[in-house]
């Protein structure tokens, strides 16, 4: 489903802009540098599709990418810039907030994680902004490459514990890197069970 048939549909600025809500959506998101881009080049089979532009303080777009007329991922601005002063989701714009609570189509939210890292506070923040919206959201750990085995089964089990400490019940931590490709498959897969359920 993925190879060689996912485009750039269009990088919307405003809510006008949104496509039609027509066909169902995955929306990736996290804070900036979380291997957003790099994950879904990878899902994408398409090196370079999503840019890999770590330029904070850039226009703000919500970038939709279209995958074999099926279904779209949606790539949201990286978010929680290390900046101390502004560690709040204020990259999510009216428009980001407007998208996630009020889009129907929307089947589910990838939250990207740093599996070096674990969640920050500024995670807990879009977290709890989904959890409030009720939309549905799967973490996914990213860079699984760089820390040992042990450390990604440490880190799935923390993070899985507190997921469960969530007022919802959000399906099961993925882990995935990027640059070996492992764990692709399992969130494809997460995508088609969705569209199917
Ligand atoms: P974004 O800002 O979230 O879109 O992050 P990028 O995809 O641009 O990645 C940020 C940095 O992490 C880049 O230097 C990537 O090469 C690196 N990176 C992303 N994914 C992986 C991965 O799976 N393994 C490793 N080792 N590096 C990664």
């Amino acid at each position: 489903v993925f190879t060689g048939e996912a485009t750039f549909m269009k990088g919307v600025v405003d809510i006008a802009g949104l496509p039609p809500a027509d066909l169902g959506e995955f929306a990736f998101a996290g804070r900036s540098n979380v291997g957003k881009s790099s994950l879904l080049n990878a899902l994408m089979n398409r090196r370079g599709l999503a840019r890999t532009s770590n330029t904070p303080g850039r226009t703000q777009e919500v970038n939709f990418f279209d995958i074999g007329g099926r279904f779209r991922l949606v790539d949201l601005p990286g978010y929680g810039y290390a900046r101390a002063s502004r560690s709040k989701v204020d990259a999510w714009t009216d428009l980001i907030f407007d998208y996630l609570t009020g889009r129907p189509n929307l089947l589910r939210v990838f939250l990207l994680v740093d599996s070096r890292h674990g969640l920050k506070p500024v995670d807990e923040e879009a977290m709890a902004l989904l959890d409030e919206a009720a939309v549905s959201y799967q973490i996914v750990l990213t860079k699984t490459d760089k820390i040992k085995e042990t450390g990604v089964t440490f880190r799935l089990n923390e993070v899985g514990e507190a997921l469960a400490k969530r007022p919802a019940a959000h399906p099961e931590v993925l882990a995935t890197s990027s640059e070996k490709k492992h764990g692709l498959d399992t969130v494809r897969s997460k995508m088609l069970e969705a569209l199917e359920g």
